[in-house]
């Protein structure tokens, strides 16, 4: 058992399709208001292990705590409730309503509210989506359809309608891929000022993205940590070099 409270602990976790180990006895901690990323060539396990946080995929052994919670025994709405966001790939947003629209129904339900307490609600409703938008660089175009957006603008969205539940944290796939320089720039940005009230998994391959934003990184070969730290010690680890750079 680590000595400190993690946000995050992944311990011994392992998951076999048919036999074959795509996660094995997999162990790693990620810090309140960290930015990890997590690297390796593919078919390392990347995005399994995303999977099996969110509860997309059930674990065959190991543990999964956040928050001391044991979220390997959670459904995926549990998980969501206990507050762990995923952004896929392919943006979720719908084209055919504003930003504003796209913000609001996103934003958490589940509590009753009625009459008087109506307004209330709509207007907290409403401070958080602009509080969101204006994260998110959107603040100008919330009454814009979001067809009208640029590739990277619908991944802020799509962030921002992750953020607007609060999570503590948020996993982003490949959070950058197809963007412009500049929406690249402003994504690390972005990453930074939401860490102030979480933390942050990626999974990235964009290495110049990942020495900008990363506290560390977990460097993942065959369903293992092959490296794990500053990206200054994992770029020049020599295991690391002979992966990416070998054979
Ligand atoms: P990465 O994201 O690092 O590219 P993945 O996590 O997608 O790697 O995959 C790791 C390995 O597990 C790959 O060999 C992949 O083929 C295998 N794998 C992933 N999901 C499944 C599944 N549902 N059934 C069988 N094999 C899978």
């Amino acid at each position: 058992t680590p000595p400190k409270d993690y946000l995050l602990a992944v311990e011994a976790l392992t998951v076999s399709f048919d036999g074959f180990k795509a996660v094995n006895d997999l162990s790693f901690y990620v810090d309140e208001n960290e930015i990890r990323v997590i690297i390796g060539p593919n078919g390392a396990g990347k995005t399994t292990v995303l999977d099996l946080i969110c509860g997309k995929t059930k674990a065959t052994a190991g543990s999964i705590r956040f928050r001391g919670a044991e979220l390997t025994k959670m459904s995926e709405s549990q998980i969501v409730l206990s507050g762990v966001g995923r952004k896929f790939q392919t943006p979720s947003i719908y084209d055919d309503l504003t930003i504003f629209e796209n913000l609001e129904i996103s934003y958490p339900k589940g509590r009753s509210v009625w009459g008087a307490l109506t307004f209330k609600r709509d207007q907290a409703v409403r401070d958080r989506v602009e509080e969101v938008s204006e994260i998110i660089f959107l603040k100008d175009k919330l009454h814009e359809r979001a067809a009208f957006l640029s590739h990277g603008q619908k991944q802020w969205l799509e962030i921002g309608m992750l953020l607007i539940q609060d999570p503590e944290l948020l996993m982003l796939d490949e959070p950058v891929a197809g963007m412009s320089v500049s929406e690249r720039i402003k994504t690390a940005e972005l990453l930074n000022t939401i860490i102030k009230n979480r933390s942050v998994l990626v999974i990235e391959h964009d290495m110049k993205f990942v020495e900008d934003i990363a506290h560390k990184v977990t460097v993942l070969h065959q369903g293992k940590i092959l490296s794990e730290g500053s990206m200054q010690k994992v770029k020049t680890d020599p295991k690391v070099v002979e992966v990416y750079l070998g054979h």
